[in-house]
């Protein structure tokens, strides 16, 4: 942590939660129930809680928040909310530091729950950075509302549009600008073809072939440049705008707090979601990465985020009753992604790999739209009624196979 005092005293908390997304959210709501008598803080850099999975909308039109204000969502619980930048995390010391209006404030903390999410990784290819828009939240000069304003300029110019990454982000954000802007001369350059297997992948190439979408396959972009981009092949593909979809990546502050931390910045956790280097931070979201089997394979989603939020507040809950939880584990129902005004959805129980039938075109569409919708309700169900949200595939691992992993993983680390 930085040398310079912070302002005011010290506020102590039982559990501090880091990060306002769906993982920090669920988290601090079951944790701050009143009966529970925790004294429990949720720090989050904004107040209006972002709807990540929603972010592609948001290139064709501001998205209404379906929860406005955390502050105000928050009201009748026992939960502090703080809305700041987590400047730094003292990971022994138990203490984080908080940068509210300008000011610092620093909260001390016998548990903390490390919920920061990640964001569009644009740190290692050439140019992306300062070239590429990327859906992101905020005013930022390139994130998704600067995206739609200079879409919105060039409307009616025949402007060339490259997407860069062939999962879920980049066929979302190719579908969104191709249906909004059916001038546009959309590309979408893809490292590996075969996402989700082969039915999705056909399904997917075919709705946004339908658009006329150009696909590239099998090309990694090495340079974004004002007007092109490169790729490893020695291609150049001339673009007015690219939007880089790249794959995602967590803050630094884990690591620099001098947490276990995976090449992507998520922090190793142990079966409980505890980091494997300070027992008494959990990560959960985005920013978790486990080292133990979790039943469906752990993700970054939207789901993941519910299931491990809860889960860590309910790991602290029952350590505080002297009790220990089961491993971690979830299974996973289906997954949604949508492709302008129709989609690709299909059933993936219970390990997160297609099965039965693929859903196409606006059916598609509205079942995703509808689990979108869902997620937000679960945590409006979850703030009357804490504890109220549970998931299937609870008990999918045992302590022997939990333990099996942590052996093979120590024995990894000392080869
Ligand atoms: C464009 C896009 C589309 C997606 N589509 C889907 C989808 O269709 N389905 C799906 O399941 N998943 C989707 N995802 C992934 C999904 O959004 C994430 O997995 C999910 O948001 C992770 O939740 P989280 O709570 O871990 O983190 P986040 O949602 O990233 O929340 C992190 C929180 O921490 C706060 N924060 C971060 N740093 C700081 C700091 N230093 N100080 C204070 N606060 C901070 C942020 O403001 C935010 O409130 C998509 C992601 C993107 C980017």
């Amino acid at each position: 942590m930085s040398k310079s005092e912070p302002m005011g005293p010290v506020r102590p908390y039982d559990v501090v939660v880091l990060g306002a997304g769906y993982a920090g959210l669920i988290a601090a709501l079951r944790l701050g129930a009143r009966k529970g008598g925790l004294r429990v803080a949720l720090i989050s850099a904004r107040d209006q809680f972002l709807e990540r999975v929603r972010l592609q909308e948001s290139i064709v039109a501001p998205v209404a928040a379906r929860i406005p204000s955390i502050a105000a969502f928050l009201g009748g619980t026992a939960v502090d909310f703080i809305c700041g930048e987590v400047s730094a995390l003292d990971a022994d010391a138990q203490r984080v530091r908080v940068e509210i209006d300008g000011c610092e404030q620093e909260l001390a903390f016998a548990q903390a729950v490390y919920a920061l999410g990640s964001h569009i990784d644009v740190e290692n290819v050439a140019g992306a950075a300062a070239h590429a828009y990327r859906l992101e939240g905020g005013e930022g000069s390139r994130a998704a509302a600067a995206l739609r304003a200079r879409l919105t300029e060039t409307a009616g110019d025949p402007v060339r549009v490259v997407v860069v990454g062939g999962a879920e982000t980049g066929i979302e954000a190719a579908g969104e600008i191709k249906t909004a802007w059916p001038g546009a001369d959309v590309t979408m350059i893809s490292r590996t073809p075969g996402f989700k297997g082969a039915r999705v992948e056909k399904a997917v190439r075919a709705e946004l072939i339908r658009l006329g979408v150009q696909l590239i396959n099998g090309e990694s972009v090495t340079e974004v440049q004002a007007t092109k981009v490169l790729t490893g092949s020695g291609r150049s593909v001339a673009c007015d705008i690219c939007v880089w979809a790249g794959g995602l990546r967590s803050a630094s502050l884990a690591r620099d707090a001098g947490l276990a931390t995976d090449g992507q910045g998520r922090i190793w956790v142990d079966a409980n979601l505890r980091s494997i280097s300070h027992l008494h931070i959990l990560a959960v979201g985005d920013a978790a990465h486990p080292i133990t089997p979790t039943g469906a394979p752990y993700r970054r989603s939207a789901f993941a985020a519910l299931v491990s939020g809860a889960y860590a507040a309910d790991a602290i809950l029952a350590q505080r009753a002297d009790r220990r939880l089961r491993p971690f584990s979830f299974s996973t129902f289906g997954q949604g992604i949508a492709i302008g005004r129709s989609g690709v959805g299909f059933v993936s129980y219970p390990d997160d790999r297609q099965i039965l039938f693929v859903l196409t075109g606006g059916t598609a569409r509205r079942v995703r739209n509808f689990f979108v919708w869902l997620v937000t309700a679960v945590l409006k169900v979850e703030r009357r009624f804490p504890g109220f949200f549970f998931w299937p595939g609870r008990r999918r691992v045992s302590w022997r196979e939990a333990n099996d992993a942590i052996e093979k993983a120590a024995e990894t680390v000392r080869a």
